[in-house]
């Protein structure tokens, strides 16, 4: 978007369409071209047209992506990976041998997969730390805590972690404050704003928006963080390729739409499965009976797309999920598409029984990525599917 011409800065629903990109020069394309090359010729020695080089280290269509999200989190720059755990993968390369992670309790399976075990290797150690409590944070501090890693709300409980007394406590310990915001979006939690170093996203999922594209992000506060991932960045060499980098941009412009609808869907089921008989419990941060709606009040637009529920004793799980016929059982979740699945066998399989046991992850919970169908058909099919588990 051409800066100068723009009195106050742009709204966010205006960014989402306008923001990393300004028309081709060349052509006056109002998209950005998938420029699907690696290398990029050389007018002579140190000669390069507009600083190109080699694709890992830079490609105009990935650089409209990472220019787009680093305005929509209001970072100072953004870096766009082939996934999530690619993107995350680069954060903690920050660390070194003998530093130390707090994870919140909840955090995404791969993140504490890759943590336990491949990091290992390195001398780069973690805790899970009750972040929803500040009390509790601040005393799992230790002397080489170097970095707290943060899901609010957290993956499946939906966990509410008061990000910016999370980000204080890390600072005054001298630890990077990093926050998942694959949740959220930008569009509804700014975590940066929030005294937070760094974001990351799985933009496979709600960014993205379409299930069709495996992606991560980065957007870093500082300049000093963001060379650093820069450097990271091309020596590691996880980076998004030219067409999915088109196709995340493609489905950013929709993000506002996308998750009006998404929330107003998941606020009513959220609603409707808190009246049902046959319901346990219902994890929703929009609900004022949520533990963490507070404080997710504070810090976030909404409630969001996502929630999970326990279905009562006596009732098979197995069957619920064979009932469905609108609802799809998957992993991931933020696509158009309303989709459940089973954390405890599905999503955090990778963490040890008696972990998920006293995190809450039971074998009764299903998690819930509320699409943007017909509100009434998810109802009656979530009606039909439960009754239909009841007859054991
Ligand atoms: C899916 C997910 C990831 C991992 O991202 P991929 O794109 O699958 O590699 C990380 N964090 C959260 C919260 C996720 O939901």
């Amino acid at each position: 978007m051409k800066r100068q011409e723009v009195q106050s800065a742009p709204a966010f629903a205006t960014q989402l369409i306008h923001g990393g990109y300004t028309y081709d020069a060349q052509t006056g394309a109002v998209n950005v071209p998938i420029y699907q090359t690696s290398t990029f010729a050389q007018d002579g020695l140190g000669k390069t047209r507009g600083g190109w080089e080699y694709a890992r280290t830079g490609n105009p269509t990935r650089q409209a992506l990472e220019r787009l999200i680093a305005e929509l989190e209001g970072g100072c720059a953004g870096f766009a990976f082939g996934s999530g755990m690619a993107a995350i993968t680069a954060v903690l390369s920050l660390f070194r041998v003998g530093d130390k992670i707090l994870l919140s309790r909840n955090v995404y399976g791969g993140t504490y997969r890759v943590l336990d075990k491949v990091f290992d290797h390195f001398g780069i150690t973690y805790a899970l730390a009750d972040t929803e409590h500040p009390d509790a944070l601040e005393a799992a501090f230790t002397e080489d805590v170097k970095g707290i890693l943060i899901e609010s709300p957290a993956n499946p409980l939906l966990t509410i972690t008061d990000l910016r007394a999370a980000a204080e406590i890390a600072h005054r310990h001298g630890a990077l404050a990093v926050v998942d915001n694959t949740f959220m979006t930008p569009y509804l939690q700014r975590p940066l704003a929030l005294g937070a170093d760094i974001v990351v996203h799985s933009a496979t999922k709600y960014l993205g928006g379409h299930s069709d594209v495996v992606a991560g992000l980065i957007v870093t506060r500082s300049e000093q963080l963001a060379e650093r991932l820069a450097f990271l960045q091309n020596s590691t060499g996880g980076v998004l390729g030219p067409f999915d980098a088109f196709l995340l941009i493609r489905g950013i412009r929709t993000l506002g739409v996308r998750l009006d609808r998404h929330v107003e869907n998941a606020a009513a089921l959220a609603h409707f499965l808190a009246r049902h008989p046959a319901v346990r419990r219902v994890y929703y941060p929009g609900l004022p009976t949520h533990p963490g709606h507070e404080i997710h009040r504070r810090q976030a637009k909404n409630g969001g797309a996502m929630l999970s529920f326990e279905l009562s004793e006596g009732h098979d799980i197995a069957r619920f999920f064979a009932a469905l016929q609108v609802i799809t059982l998957a992993e991931s979740l933020g696509g158009v598409e309303s989709l459940v699945c089973h954390p405890a066998s599905m999503t955090h399989a990778a963490i040890p029984k008696e972990t998920r046991d006293r995190i809450g992850i039971t074998e009764g919970l299903i998690r819930f990525s509320v699409g943007i169908e017909e509100e009434a058909d998810l109802q009656r099919d979530l009606a039909q599917a439960i009754a239909a588990s009841g007859e054991v």
